[in-house]
């Protein structure tokens, strides 16, 4: 019988302050959302463990910022070795959309795949259910956004409920990079 492999996936998860890291995760991770904001201090990651294929489990080590955010940059351990990472904005701010660049750029800055290309990041747009709302600021073309600034892809997120299916997608899109 083939011996399972263990595959450790290193994914960063920045973005302002408040934009929902936090929330994105523990919805993926534990299915809970919690309503009380709570601002998490140090570095803080969760795991989710999913088998690949019959001969791979993948061990995703989701990293969040821990209060941090605040200071716009993260530090080189941080960074090191991830091999995917979200970017989040909140979508009734657009002061968080404004600072993605800043983050994009401080990741690209930091840390690249071992052949050298960048670590492949999926833009989220988080608070998507606030739209329906009519709280949501015009938000400039994400298709061409993304493209036009390295993104691998883009999705409207909600940790409140809406489209948590599609944080699996987004996750395995990076998976599926990273197998290439
Ligand atoms: P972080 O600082 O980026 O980790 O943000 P948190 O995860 O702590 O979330 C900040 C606040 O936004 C909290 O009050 C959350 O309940 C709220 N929040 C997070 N995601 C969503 C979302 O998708 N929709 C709504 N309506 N609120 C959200
Ligand atoms: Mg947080």
């Amino acid at each position: 019988m083939q011996q399972q492999q263990e595959r450790l996936l290193k994914v960063l998860v920045i973005g302002d302050l408040g934009v929902g890291k936090t929330s994105i995760i523990k919805r993926y991770v534990h299915q809970v959302f919690s309503q009380h904001y709570r601002a998490t201090i140090g570095v803080d990651f969760a795991l989710k463990v999913l088998s690949w294929d019959q001969q791979t489990v993948v061990r995703l080590q989701l990293w969040d910022i821990a209060g941090q955010e605040r200071y716009g940059n993260m530090t080189r351990v941080y960074y090191r070795e991830a091999v995917g990472a979200l970017v989040v904005f909140d979508m009734t701010r657009l002061s968080t959309f404004q600072a993605v660049l800043k983050w994009k750029g401080d990741l690209d800055s930091k840390v690249a795949l071992g052949n050298g290309r960048p670590v492949p990041a999926v833009l989220l747009a988080n608070k998507c259910d606030q739209r329906s709302l009519g709280l949501c600021p015009k938000v400039p073309k994400l298709e061409s956004f993304s493209q036009q600034y390295g993104f691998v892809g883009w999705y409207e997120t909600s940790a409140k409920g809406f489209g948590w299916w599609s944080h699996t997608h987004i996750l395995l899109l990076l998976l599926l990079r990273w197998r290439k």
